[in-house]
């Protein structure tokens, strides 16, 4: 099944593509009425828009083609939702896709990606992480000294056939706008290599001839709204291109990361992903023109854009709590363990009422979590019609570091995930059982013996 492709920019809506009102006033997500998938799946539950997802791979995938002139790809960032079946969707649209720990690069291969279009990021990579990276044989993304020097001594001990695929990841020192924990380019940062040190990089890489010498990396952050920020790295890395080439590396990609942010409420307003890429385009073949280079392999690695908007968070309103003259609670039976970023980021969302769409929304209330911190508030003042026990609470833009961040807190099992297309809806992630909880759980036998 191929479905249609949509025209908007999935990055500037708020629900999915899909989203619609049936006649019955629930809300309709892919071709399937929410209330009755919280029926079949169970509650809280994950329902991510294939259509939506697949539309925003293409916008990028075709922007890119369209614009640059060269060879381009594009990574999904899947630790914004690292599973099988989001891995799967990304590489049967033409991605690769961008992983951060061995777990995530097992995840990809097993879905079926190639390594060849597997790239492994990480600040703290473990030797076994690396030789398990080197094994597949997906490119590497260097981040520090201590892995370029055990990348050499492994390919000098081993014959791996091919020299392994390395890119550098360097720190650019571009600031931009978004939260101090998401913000990755300025200098002062745990990730990529320092600048300065970037001649002595190239004569670490010349001396190093065991090693691929692909390219250039760096990532300067998430949720951001200003084009410039990436414009300008266009710029730092064709700088850092043509110093490596004049020191006869010739490198051929260059990567300019992720970060384009979505909208989560009314008032964010992102550029659309076709003029984002179109303007990264532009600016770094004109910059590689201006200087006489060969265009590189043009590398850019959306999470968030992706999978943000494509997906919601549907749960069941439970108790309530109205404090006179202060503020009313209603509880569902989520929170911080499905969605950690209101309490890690302060992180920003629009809440639905599912059953009741065409209800006048009139209540000023706050949605908190099932959690035992008081800090664990989904949204601290949603406007909605008035909830009562058993209403489907639907939360928007959740496809993003939901999932993939969330816990056992409190031992909640995860919730269940389904794709659904078309009106028909998948199971893409099982809900974990209570059995699942002590499934790792070790009762040494002298425990056992003392009740
Ligand atoms: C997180 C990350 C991305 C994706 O960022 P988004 O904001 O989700 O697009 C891309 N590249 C690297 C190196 C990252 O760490």
């Amino acid at each position: 099944m191929t479905p249609a492709f949509a025209p908007l920019s999935p990055n500037q809506q708020i629900l999915p593509l899909t989203a619609e009102t049936n006649s019955r006033g629930h809300l309709v997500i892919g071709g399937c009425d929410v209330v009755e998938l919280v029926a079949q799946f169970g509650s809280p539950l994950y329902i991510l828009d294939e259509i939506t997802f697949r539309t925003a791979c293409r916008q990028y995938v075709d922007t890119f083609q369209h614009s640059y002139g060269g060879d381009t790809l594009v990574l999904y960032a899947s630790k914004a939702w690292n599973s099988l079946a989001t891995c799967a969707l990304a590489h049967s649209e033409g991605l690769g896709i961008d992983v951060a720990s061995g777990g995530e690069l097992y995840t990809a291969l097993a879905a079926g990606v190639p390594a060849s279009k597997i790239y492994f990021h990480g600040n703290n990579k473990s030797p076994q992480e690396l030789l398990y990276a080197l094994e597949v044989n997906c490119t590497i993304v260097a981040d520090n000294w201590l892995e370029l020097e055990r990348l050499a001594a492994y390919a000098e001990e081993h014959d791996l056939g091919m020299p392994p695929r390395v890119m550098l990841r360097l720190t650019p020192g571009i600031e931009c706008h978004t939260h101090e924990y998401i913000r990755t380019g300025h200098l002062d940062s745990k990730f990529g290599f320092d600048p300065q040190q970037f001649p002595e990089l190239l004569r670490f890489a010349r001396a190093h001839p065991e090693l691929d010498w692909v390219g250039l990396h760096a990532h300067i952050g998430s949720q951001i709204f200003e084009q410039q920020p990436h414009l300008d790295l266009c710029i730092v890395l064709v700088e850092w291109l043509q110093a490596a080439r004049e020191a006869m590396l010739p490198m051929r990609e260059l990567n300019v990361g992720g970060g384009l942010g979505i909208r989560y409420i009314e008032t964010d307003n992102p550029p659309a992903i076709a003029p984002w890429s179109k303007a990264i385009s532009h600016h770094l073949s004109h910059a590689c023109r201006d200087r006489n280079l060969a265009l590189p392999k043009l590398i850019c690695e959306p999470g968030r854009s992706i999978v943000g908007p494509a997906a919601v968070t549907a749960y069941t309103v439970g108790s309530r709590k109205t404090i006179p003259g202060l503020r009313t609670y209603i509880a569902v039976d989520g929170g911080m363990s499905d969605n950690p970023r209101p309490i890690t980021y302060q992180a920003q969302y629009t809440a639905l009422c599912a059953n009741r769409m065409t209800a006048a929304a009139t209540d000023t209330v706050c949605i908190a979590g099932k959690h035992c911190e008081s800090g664990d508030i989904l949204l601290p003042a949603a406007t909605l019609p008035p909830l009562q026990p058993n209403d489907i609470l639907v939360i928007a833009s959740t496809g993003a570091y939901n999932y993939s961040m969330a816990s056992n807190y409190n031992r909640l099992t995860r919730p269940a995930a389904v794709l659904v297309c078309e009106g028909e809806a998948n199971l893409i992630l099982q809900r974990e059982t209570y059995a699942d909880l002590t499934a790792h759980d070790v009762l040494p036998l002298r425990l056992t013996l003392t009740t």
